[in-house]
């Protein structure tokens, strides 16, 4: 009954917090009951995994078999699936009990968790202020001691950014790491599934249970799954030879909140007494990571979201005259604002006549960024940067202007467009007392390099 008595304090907590946090869209109570009465069962049968019987949630993004999966949109408010995300199935089998889905920015789209159609997710630090996104929900649901471990996907930050808001440790794997299967596709070549958790070990446990080949994702690496808790267990509390590459130009970004400075070279110097040396490190292109993914991020996602037409399933609008009336009133009142905004700027750039100004030009800074950061790994083994250049906002505070909230995104999305793994940890706190996120980025599949550097620092 272990597993039972876990699973109902977690549910009641997540149910007492609910209405300041907003951290779930749909609890699943009776099914969590059940999961846990499984994982008991097992226990007693002699099959345990260290993840068997442990409470987690999963991002409302990530298919989920007989219970409703809305990417926080109207359009899918009732959308129920018939199969479980790959990652979804793979913490079942390793035990874990889901207490349902969290909450999220619509299609993932969003740095704060505020464009959701169910409201926003609270930051349980200072419920005034946002959690971050998109996974604020998955981030909010561990900081506030909900549960240990959550699921979240990264675009463009939306693991590694809530995970920082929140005071909580988030991981992105290798684009093709971990099979996109099962989840609502928002930007395709960019989208990977991570975990969000109170320590790189916790990340490390979970990461090592959703990682592996999966045929139904045609992106899924066919490489060997590295135990990445083994090689943390294995560790001796020191990072001697370690080489942490500074990214100059990231220190020089306006905007760049001086306690959060502060807090990332304080970490610096931290990581210099356990063994690291740090070098500087220079990311020419920096800059121009957000105008390149501001154009592919929404060009990938009008596409992607052309399959929600009111035909096939999700939202159709009740009233219209013919098909193409049917069609407008069902996207017009399915999507919210920033949906529709990324829709547009998304046709608009792949548009006869725009795609050589901008769709190409963007996919060539994609490579030189790309480039830039495997130049900057010829003198380093890590990257160390803030994982976002202040600390959470006040709700409202960043609504009336897109850009402003897009701007939040230019330490994160350097990562996926190259298809990079990094990690957000904690490493301190801001005058007002908010946590502040400390990224580390690595070369291509070095996520147990990831996880150590910061499992020694905490
Ligand atoms: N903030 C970025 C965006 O809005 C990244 C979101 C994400 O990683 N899903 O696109």
């Amino acid at each position: 009954t272990r597993a039972e008595a876990l699973a109902e304090a977690a549910l009641e907590r997540a149910q007492a917090l609910q209405e300041r946090l907003n951290a779930f869209i749909t609890l699943t109570p009776e099914r969590a009951r059940e999961a846990a009465r499984a994982a008991d069962e097992h226990r007693r049968a002699g099959n345990i995994s260290l993840l068997s019987g442990i409470p987690i949630a999963h991002k409302d993004l990530f298919c989920t078999k007989g219970v409703r999966t809305t990417a926080a949109s109207r359009m899918l408010a009732e959308f129920v699936p018939p199969y479980d995300a790959f990652v979804v199935e793979r913490l079942a089998q390793a035990g874990a009990v889901s207490l349902g889905k969290t909450n999220l920015d619509e299609f993932a789209m969003g740095s704060a968790n505020e464009h959701s159609h169910f409201g926003p997710c609270r930051n349980p630090w200072d419920t005034d202020r946002i959690a971050g996104g998109s996974s604020g929900g998955s981030a909010a649901a561990v900081a506030a001691g909900i549960v240990p471990v959550a699921t979240g996907t990264d675009t463009g930050g939306s693991v590694r950014q809530p995970a920082a808001m929140c005071g909580v440790t988030g991981i992105k794997p290798s684009y093709g790491r971990v099979s996109r299967y099962g989840i609502i596709a928002y930007a395709s070549s960019l989208d990977q599934a991570g975990v969000i958790a109170r320590s790189a070990e916790d990340c490390a446990l979970a990461l090592t249970a959703i990682e592996g080949f999966d045929p139904r994702d045609s992106t899924s690496l066919e490489r060997p799954v590295e135990d990445h808790a083994a090689a943390l267990a294995a560790a001796d509390g020191r990072l001697d030879g370690l080489r942490l590459g500074l990214p100059r130009e990231f220190f020089a970004v306006e905007g760049l909140d001086a306690d959060v400075r502060r807090a990332v070279e304080e970490a610096a110097r931290t990581y210099e007494a356990l063994g690291a040396r740090l070098v500087e490190v220079s990311l020419p292109r920096a800059e121009l990571a957000i105008p390149a993914y501001y154009v592919i991020a929404p060009a990938e996602a009008s596409s992607n979201l052309a399959r929600y037409d009111g035909v096939r399933y999700g939202y159709r609008a009740p009233a219209y005259t013919d098909l193409d009336d049917m069609y407008r009133k069902t996207r017009a009142q399915g999507f919210g604002e920033e949906v529709k905004r990324r829709i547009l700027v998304g046709t608009y750039v792949l548009s006869h006549g725009y795609y050589d100004a901008y769709y190409l030009q963007a996919q060539k800074l994609r490579r030189l960024i790309a480039e830039d950061y495997a130049r900057a790994f010829a003198s380093c083994d890590l990257l160390l940067a803030p994982t976002a250049p202040t600390t959470a906002w006040r709700l409202g505070e960043k609504g009336q202007d897109p850009v402003q909230e897009y701007l939040q995104d230019i330490y994160t999305i350097g990562a996926n467009l190259a298809g990079l793994p990094a990690l957000s940890h904690p490493c301190g706190f801001d005058a007002a007392g908010l946590p502040i996120g400390c990224q580390l980025i690595g070369p291509y599949l070095a996520e147990t390099r990831l996880l150590l550097a910061a499992h020694v620092f905490q």
